[in-house]
């Protein structure tokens, strides 16, 4: 299908971008990687009158660590990117590898981590390991900047709390005490197939006590979901087999999923079960991968 006549504007700084977004309000779409603007527009389901492209901000892109801030991640950053990084590599290589189970080489090689997060599709696959490790978003717009704490900045499928004139700028994972975490997602191919469900969880460890614990379950809800009574479970708990699996069965009962094309509601709850007790094992026993 062929793309729907639009301007396309350029900005070189994030001010003019906002600027730009303000003035144009709901005709106006930001473009950064576009493997998903670009096929919603070819099949009919938007049609922007102002593309804004994001391609002139530099400052938007790369990865780099602050002490006593964390790893930040520009948003414009490619998934291929985020899955080589050797910052990332050494300080959360789970969150490197999420970004490594998405799509194939080539959508990774244009796809970037802004655009999976503002997307806000409910399987999308860095939200949960995100939210796992604490993620901040740094979200600049006309009257200025703001810092949004990841787990609240999903309101639904495809919306969340950026407004119109609003840039996602970068993704923060603060420097924190966490020994170990871990994302795993159940697709219906081995590669490049979208989540029926992920689980993400990040542990703090003091010998075999669980000081903290976070659980986030993928593609089971609206919005990417904390299993806080899970996470109960073991939190100030030495941890033992047993807790793991009642951890496992209460993130399942937690979850909403769901039937669709994909999988039963029924099968994703299995799932949860599955995959919370796989990543909080691998969490606990291995540290991050
Ligand atoms: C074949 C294929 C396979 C895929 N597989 C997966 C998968 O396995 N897992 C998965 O999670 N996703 C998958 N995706 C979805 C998609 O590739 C990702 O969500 C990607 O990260 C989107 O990034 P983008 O830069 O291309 O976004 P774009 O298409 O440019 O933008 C997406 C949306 O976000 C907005 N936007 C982008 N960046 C910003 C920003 N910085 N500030 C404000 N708004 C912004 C745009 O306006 C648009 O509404 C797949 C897509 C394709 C085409």
């Amino acid at each position: 299908m062929i793309v729907p006549e639009f301007d396309y504007l350029t900005p070189q700084t994030l001010n003019e971008a906002c600027a730009l977004l303000g003035e144009y309000g709901s005709r106006a779409k930001v473009l950064a990687g576009g493997s998903d603007l670009v096929v919603k527009m070819k099949n009919g389901l938007l049609k922007p009158d102002y593309i804004v492209s994001l391609k002139n901000l530099q400052d938007l892109k790369g990865i780099r660590y602050e002490a006593g801030t964390g790893v930040i991640i520009g948003a414009r950053t490619t998934h291929n990117r985020v899955v080589e990084n050797e910052i990332l590599r050494e300080r959360f290589p789970s969150v490197s590898a999420a970004a490594g189970t998405m799509a194939a080489y080539q959508v990774r090689n244009i796809g970037t981590i802004g655009g999976n997060l503002v997307n806000a599709v409910p399987s999308a696959d860095m939200p949960p390991i995100l939210i796992a490790l604490s993620a901040k978003a740094r979200i600049v717009g006309l009257s200025g900047e703001r810092l949004v704490d990841l787990e609240e900045f999903f309101l639904g499928p495809g919306k969340t709390v950026l407004n119109q004139d609003e840039i996602l700028a970068e993704i923060i994972i603060p420097d924190q005490a966490t020994t170990g975490s871990s994302y795993i997602k159940f697709g219906l191919r081995r590669a490049g197939s979208l989540a029926v469900a992920g689980v993400a969880s990040s542990v703090m460890m003091d010998g075999e006590m669980a000081e903290d614990v976070r659980i986030v379950l993928g593609a089971v809800a609206p919005t990417p979901l904390r299993a806080r009574e899970a996470e109960a479970v073991l939190r100030g708990k030495k941890v033992s087999q047993e807790l793991i699996e009642q951890a496992g069965k209460i993130a399942a009962a937690e979850s909403k999923p769901i039937t669709d094309i994909r999988g039963s509601a029924e099968y994703r709850r299995h799932l949860v079960d599955v995959l919370t007790r796989r990543t909080l094992k691998t969490a606990i026993e291995k540290g991050h991968v």
